[in-house]
């Protein structure tokens, strides 16, 4: 139980750190790429003011100044054309790798825009200084390629980091949860204990009411008038106590490896048994106890412990079936599997409380007393049974149509015939 706690506190954990770790990944990136694009976007605007501002009209004539070397060009991923303005184009410098082939749209406005190459293009205006009329423009232009680089690099180191990240709090908290889940464990199997001990201790005393309770019922004439009765509403008392603290010390004991005794077990024999046993019981209340046990089903399991987990089964499919119904006990082997199906045409279980049914103490009809329903204890013991066995438990159920238990246990791995 507290392995599959710790197994499911341990991926809820790594799911809860993926999860920052991928949003906090995806906010740096994206805080970082928008900053890379924007310095590279300023750099190459403050470039272009710088070399736009050089333009003049001298004697009707669009001249400029600033020239870059080729090779300078070439290591800053730029380039730069110059149009008049009816966006002709007058000169480009730069490699042709990092010129624009978008076509210029000549308005006067300042435009920054990315083209289907990846450039970044910058587009600006440019004005006489005297006279403030249009003269022409300066489109320039970088590649973005550094920047994909340093993203790409940006990725691997975070993609490492987080790994190593997950890697490290994997370990850490596998530990933190085995330190946590101490204390829980110790004061579980501590309750657990309490239960058998109590549990245990309680059967002396309760052996010791039964006992003077039936001595007392086998010699009435000593027994003041009215008080048979009584008498026997204390020995009836004391067999549910007695069994009530039979159950809690078996199921305080399941978890210990000691107290089953694993073996060889006919499956197909011990069914059959449990089903001549109960014949008379649904007799009686005229229940059909239908069979059909496959031979040949072999298991190693505790007999005394499957015994108690199908009769548990087989009492409740009769006890919760109305008179006149039927109870089918079928048993076969699936694979490397034995399934054990305990079908009814009974009252049936509510959707909401199919997943309550296998608690301790738990009964759909809490009204109804002790003596008249059970425990609430015996699904719960054959679950642990079940499961003490490496099998499964499951119910499917519909109210007013019936109830049908799956039982799946692993079948022994060298099988004898019958
Ligand atoms: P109980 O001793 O009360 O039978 P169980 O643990 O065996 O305790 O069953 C718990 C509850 O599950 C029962 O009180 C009953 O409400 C419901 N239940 C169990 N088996 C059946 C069944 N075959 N059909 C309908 N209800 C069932």
């Amino acid at each position: 139980m507290f392995r599959k706690i710790r197994y499911r506190l341990f991926l809820s954990n790594l799911l809860v750190l993926g999860l920052v770790l991928l949003g906090s990944a995806f906010a740096v990136r994206l805080v970082f790429i928008s900053n890379l694009k924007q310095q590279a976007n300023e750099r190459l605007m403050a470039i272009a003011l710088n070399t736009a501002g050089s333009a003049e009209m001298d004697e009707g004539e669009f001249e400029w100044e600033m020239e870059f070397s080729p090779q300078l060009l070439e290591e800053a991923q730029q380039a730069f054309q110059w149009f008049d303005p009816k966006g002709e184009l007058l000169e480009q410098q730069g490699s042709t790798r990092y010129i624009s082939t978008l076509p210029l749209a000549a308005e006067p406005t300042v435009r920054s825009q990315i083209d289907e190459k990846g450039l970044e293009v910058i587009t600006l205006p440019i004005f006489d200084k005297n006279n403030r009329q249009l003269i022409g423009y300066l489109r320039a232009t970088q590649s973005l390629e550094e920047i994909d680089e340093t993203i790409a690099k940006l990725d691997v180191g975070l993609a490492v980091g987080a790994i190593v990240a997950i890697v490290l709090s994997s370990l850490g908290s596998g530990w933190l949860n085995s330190q946590a889940m101490q204390p829980i464990e110790e004061s579980f199997n501590r309750l657990k204990q309490f239960t058998a001990d109590a549990s245990h201790e309680l059967r002396s005393p309760l052996m010791a009411i039964s006992t003077n309770a039936e001595v007392a019922l086998t010699y009435p004439e000593g027994i003041r008038p009215g008080d048979e009765e009584k008498f026997q509403a204390i020995a009836m008392a004391t067999e549910q106590m007695s069994q009530l603290t039979e159950d809690l010390l078996l199921l305080a004991c399941t978890d210990r490896v000691s107290s089953f005794e694993f073996e060889r077990i006919n499956l197909t024999t011990l069914l059959t048994d449990l089903i001549k046993l109960y014949k008379p019981q649904a007799q009686t209340k005229q229940i059909e106890l239908k069979a059909e046990i496959a031979i040949g089903l072999w298991l190693n399991g505790d007999e005394a412990k499957l015994i108690r987990a199908f009769t548990n089964l087989i009492q409740n499919a009769i006890q919760y079936t109305p008179v006149g119904g039927e109870v089918e006990v079928s048993s076969k082997r699936l694979g490397r599997e034995l399934l054990v199906t305990i079908e009814d045409t009974g009252i049936g279980i509510d959707s909401k409380h199919l997943d309550r049914i296998f608690d301790r103490l738990w009964r759909a009809d809490r009204s109804r007393s002790y003596y008249e329903g059970g425990s609430g204890l015996g699904l719960a013991i054959t679950k642990a049974i079940v499961e003490r066995h490496k099998g499964t438990i499951t119910v499917t159920s519909q109210p007013n149509v019936g109830s049908c238990f799956d039982v799946r246990l692993p079948t022994a791995t060298e099988s004898k015939r019958l």
